[in-house]
């Protein structure tokens, strides 16, 4: 991939909110900067978070159910969602939390020494991982060497070009699709179309789930889960899709969480068009 602009100050290219970076001058998702006029990734490698959790934690549901995935996380988010359940590592820098430098032949064989215990791969989680695209492209070529699998849990808020670097090495997907409008994802800092666009390119090439977290007066109304299941139902109405629970978290520490009720009204909605609706987090 290329940027557009001298070495001087670039626009960087991997997702909508097009940073214009001056040398040095690291991005909105903090995990990027211009240096010596390309947009590098600087968490490459730099691993904040690790466990070995089961995969219906992702979420994904029909993706080798039962088994375990090692995932990992680094630091920064390309999103400002005010309920984040990460933010100490998704709006955190390089200087702000603790890492650890894990290359990608490292983690395919932390990886590999797990299967005895289940392990299928490597989920790319936590954080938004794909503001460092590099590296989950080079670990998940070392993870299919070991005839591993790679999952990356996502907000699908990059571009198509990136998806397309990683889309070859990737098995399963939990796509966020947080919700149906414009303005709530202008709320969160996010970009609609973007979202829809990585779905489509995705859905056809690997196993792809997705996930919307149901935020009350956000994105709770019926007409808009309906709205939502029938464009992924255009898609591929057979992509299982998972309505969660909120808890306070973050900047809405003071709202009550979801309405539970409501989640299972909202779930019977999707599954007018959905063959799969789970209900999660209750
Ligand atoms: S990936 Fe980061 S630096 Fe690049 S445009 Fe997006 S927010 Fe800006």
């Amino acid at each position: 991939m290329s940027e557009s602009g001298n070495t001087s100050e670039i626009i960087c290219p991997v997702c909508f909110h097009h940073c214009r970076l001056a040398p040095g001058q690291t991005g909105l998702c903090r995990a990027r900067k211009n240096e010596l006029g390309s947009s590098i990734c600087i968490n490459y490698g730099k691993i904040t978070s690790m466990a070995l959790d089961p995969i219906e934690k992702k979420p994904l549901a029909r993706f080798y159910p039962g088994s375990k995935v090692l995932s990992v996380g680094s630091f920064g988010c390309n999103l400002d969602c005010p309920f984040c359940q990460n933010d100490s590592i998704s709006c955190a820098g390089a200087e702000s939390v603790p890492w650890e430098s894990v290359s990608p032949d490292r983690l395919a064989s932390l990886a590999d020494s797990l299967r005895s215990r289940g392990n299928l791969g490597v989920a790319f989680t936590y954080n938004e991982p794909l503001v460092g695209w590099e590296y989950v492209r080079d670990a998940a070529m070392e993870i299919r060497k070991r005839g591993m699998k790679t999952v990356v849990v996502t907000n699908g808020s990059v571009s198509v070009p990136v998806l397309e670097e990683i889309l070859p090495w990737t098995d399963a997907f939990n796509i966020d699709l947080k919700g149906f409008t414009p303005e709530w994802y202008r709320s969160l800092g996010g970009d609609l179309d973007t979202v829809l666009a990585f779905i489509r390119k995705a859905a056809p090439s690997a196993h792809v789930e997705l996930t919307t977290l149901i935020v009350p007066g956000g994105n709770d109304s019926i007409a808009e889960i309906r709205n939502l299941a029938a464009w992924v139902a255009s898609v591929d109405r057979t992509i299982p899709l998972h309505i969660t629970r909120f808890f306070p978290r973050r900047n809405l520490a003071d709202c009550a969480p979801t309405d539970i009720a409501l989640l299972y009204r909202l779930a019977d909605a999707a599954r007018e068009t959905l063959e799969t609706v789970l209900v999660g987090n209750v």
